[in-house]
């Protein structure tokens, strides 16, 4: 009689038996061995019994874990989701949680950086003393260039309390204290301001933009001293040949303080005369403006300066002192051309201007498409223009043709390819050889089979991460980008009501079916872009769930706008809107990656707009509204809201909706604010460009109902995309600005035998 088995024996033959359906048992005995060898890193020589049991455990937990991450699934897309009821929902982004794979921290080049403190005059020189120091902690992030060998370094910087931060005034109960301002010390670097287009004069702002300063400022002459170039056999390094072997651009005025700061090291560390000084700092900086919106124009109090950094506020002030001796002497008598060009604003609180710094301080200055760069010379820096117009430059916006392209869009990269090659890659220009193509039938097949397949791809991914139908063969109508009055989010809003009025009114008419999506981030504390939002949400609400209109018009808002979203919506793009104020949007960037993925624009003339119709034709794009002129015209005679309500019935009949509560039933003055704004102090002039705008999408809408002559047109978009490659702007800034010839000279590959 066989012997009974013991529990034991019992439990391993089921569990035999029950793993027999997944796995044998010399597979688990591979995995075994292979978690001892790879997890545990130890062989049978010399492994413990507590290593046998991890390599067991984890072995056992393989089995679990793919029915773990799908219980966990099933859970998630049960979950309702966050976004509440239309509104803006901020969360934190937590993004270094689980740490950052492609950083290298640098702790060996760990830099102190100074803040607070006073100054003092002494026979020996300027001093800088009792000042709070906080490290600079770097961070080198690798970038490659396009299949050259090359890769850059992206040098960002933390923020760390030293050991001995506060310690020293130990006392009883001083330690917790201590170990608390460690954190305050540490916030530096803990977040970034999320507004765009606007400033705010917070202390830890300036802080942040000193400490990234200081940190970079150091790093720049440590490895200047360091180079070839800069250590000879004399002891003392001179620094008066910086500006050949270093350029500083000063992206905006965030980092202003550049300025200030490379002066104070010349002056109070390398102990060179303020002549000398100023020479090589002007030489070595550069100044690109990015907005001529006056509320996101720089102007720091100076009491905060005083207290935070006295030293640069002496620098500066005697910065203005020279530079307004010279202004006195070009025009005597001139006080109010000395108060407009002053880099210290009077007023109840004296500010700083931070980007007449920027332009006193460097050698050039541009603006950021040609449009924008005669504006700032005849508007805002017009007297820095009048006195040094050889500083002034432009260099037009673009984007890379890899990311933007190749990557994002590969089935429209490889239609173009298989027509003019691949060199376009790397020199978009050529993509002018595709107009030979333009009546190519093939072509226009196959960019429109790309594009239908793009629409059809970004459909599934909506409906399975927003839960949202949409109808792939309807036009798909794309606004994605920050959320703010001056880019008139608002006037496509307007349009999509009186569609869905025209719809309601005449159901039986043929329209043409669109999907308007319209996406991007409103600033935390931007009460107004929030509640543009929320009328967009409404709207939907609205239109989506009525009958009478169908699948012929939806209107999405979409959520959490960034980088990874425009890659998929924008190949899958008809229509991009880039419909800003004349005159308000210095560049965009949005609107050349739209035209590069074969999308057609519907635009204002204002930015890189005005560029791209210049290049594709102006015929290839749908261009309506007010010039540069017509609104300044505007601005002197007076803009009259009202007028417009009065005279346009459509366009009546949508702000009395908004007004009504026809979109909002539970709440009828929630859009009270909107309205009011629109109505009666309307910066942006959404109601004069209404008229011209829904003309223009009418057209928009004709020209959808003929596919072949709406595909030819955005062949001739893609072959006028040239321009817009960063590469071109990066050349035009080595060349023009920081007086360098790209390198031809070739980077072998670490396995090059050349090498
Ligand atoms: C390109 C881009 C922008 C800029 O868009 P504009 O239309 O030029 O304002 C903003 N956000 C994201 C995520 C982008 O990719």
């Amino acid at each position: 009689m066989p012997k009974p088995l013991t529990d034991q024996e019992k439990r391993k033959q089921i569990s035999v038996r029950g793993l027999a359906g997944v796995e044998n048992v010399s597979d688990l005995k591979t995995n075994f061995n292979r978690h001892l060898h790879f997890t545990l890193v130890k062989d049978r020589n010399v492994a413990t019994k507590r290593d046998y049991y991890f390599a067991l455990a984890n072995t056992v937990r393989d089995h679990l874990v793919g029915r773990w991450i799908r219980t966990q699934q099933h859970y998630y897309e049960k979950d309702p989701k966050k976004i509440v009821n239309g509104w803006q929902v901020e969360e934190a982004d937590d993004w270094l949680r689980y740490g950052n794979p492609w950083e290298k921290a640098r702790p060996e080049y760990m830099r102190p950086v100074h803040f607070y403190g006073r100054v003092e005059h002494t026979p020996e020189g300027v001093k800088w003393v009792d000042t709070q120091v906080v490290l600079a902690l770097p961070y080198d992030t690798p970038v490659p260039g396009y299949r050259n060998n090359v890769v850059n370094t992206m040098r960002l910087w933390s923020a760390k309390a030293p050991c001995d931060f506060n310690l020293k005034d130990f006392n009883v109960g001083g330690y917790i204290q201590a170990v608390l301002d460690r954190n305050l010390a540490e916030n530096i670097s803990r977040v970034l301001y999320p507004n765009d287009n606007f400033f705010e004069g917070k202390e830890l702002r300036l802080k942040q933009e000193y400490f990234v300063v200081a940190a970079t400022l150091q790093d720049i002459v440590r490895r200047f001293k360091s180079s070839k170039f800069g250590s000879t056999e004399v002891v003392r390094v001179d620094l008066s040949t910086l500006p050949d072997k270093v350029a500083i651009q000063l992206n905006d005025t965030h980092p202003a303080l550049a300025i200030p700061e490379l002066m104070r090291i010349l002056l109070d560390t390398e102990h060179q005369t303020w002549e000398k000084a100023w020479d090589i700092v002007t030489r070595t900086c550069a100044y690109t403006n990015h907005t001529v919106l006056p509320e996101a124009l720089e102007r720091w109090p100076i009491d905060l300066f005083q207290n935070l950094l006295p030293r640069h506020l002496e620098i500066i002030f005697e910065i203005n002192r020279r530079h307004l001796e010279r202004i006195a002497n070009l025009y005597p008598g001139d006080h109010d051309r000395l108060r407009r060009m002053s880099l210290v604003e009077e007023g109840d609180q004296k500010k700083i201007n931070m980007a007449h710094l920027c332009i006193v301080g460097s050698h050039a200055v541009n603006g950021v498409a040609r449009i924008h760069s005669d504006i700032i010379k005849a508007t805002l820096f017009k007297d820095f223009y009048e006195v040094d117009p050889h500083k002034f430059q432009n260099k037009t916006n673009g984007i890379t043709p890899r990311r933007w392209l190749v990557m994002c869009n590969p089935g429209l990269a490889e239609v173009i390819a298989e027509r003019i090659g691949e060199d376009y890659i790397r020199d978009l220009g050529q993509l002018k050889n595709l107009l030979e193509f333009v009546d190519d039938d093939s072509l226009i097949r196959d960019i429109a089979k790309v594009k239908q397949e793009n629409k059809l791809k970004f459909s599934a991914y909506l409906e399975e991460h927003y839960k949202v139908k949409i109808n792939p063969n309807s036009m798909f109508d794309v606004q994605v980008k920050r959320i703010h009055e001056y880019k008139r989010q608002l006037l496509n809003c307007l349009h999509i009501i009186t569609l869905y009025n025209r719809i309601k009114k005449e159901p039986n008419k043929n329209w043409t079916p669109r999907t308007i999506m319209i996406g991007g981030k409103a600033a935390p504390g931007y009460h107004t872009a929030k509640l543009i939002i929320r009328l967009i949400t409404a709207v939907g609400d609205i239109v989506n769930h009525d009958e009478v209109v169908g699948d012929r018009l939806k209107v999405i808002f979409l959520e959490n706008y960034k980088v990874t979203l425009a890659e998929k919506i924008i190949p899958a793009s008809d229509l991009s809107e880039q419909i800003s104020t004349a005159g308000t949007e210095a560049s965009g960037t949005g609107n050349m990656k739209f035209m590069l993925n074969g999308a057609l624009t519907i635009g204002t003339m204002d930015g890189a707009n005005v560029e791209m119709a210049e290049e594709a034709g102006e015929e290839n794009l749908f261009i309506f509204g007010m010039r540069v002129d017509d609104v300044d015209a505007m601005d002197k005679n007076g803009y009259d809201a009202m007028e417009y309500y009065n005279r346009i019935p459509e366009l009546k009949l949508a702000m009395d909706q908004i007004a009504g509560g026809y979109f909002s039933p539970d709440q009828h003055d929630l859009f009270k604010d909107i309205v009011n704004m629109l109505l009666h102090h309307d910066r942006f002039k959404v109601f004069a460009d209404y008229e011209a705008y829904i003309k223009c999408q009418d057209k928009v809408s004709a020209l959808y109902k003929n596919p072949k002559e709406w595909t030819k047109m955005v062949i001739h978009n893609i072959a006028g995309c040239g321009k817009f490659s960063s590469d071109r702007t990066i050349s035009q800034y080595a060349r023009e600005i920081w007086g360098m010839e790209p390198s031809l000279e070739r980077i072998p590959a670490p396995d090059d035998p050349r090498q």
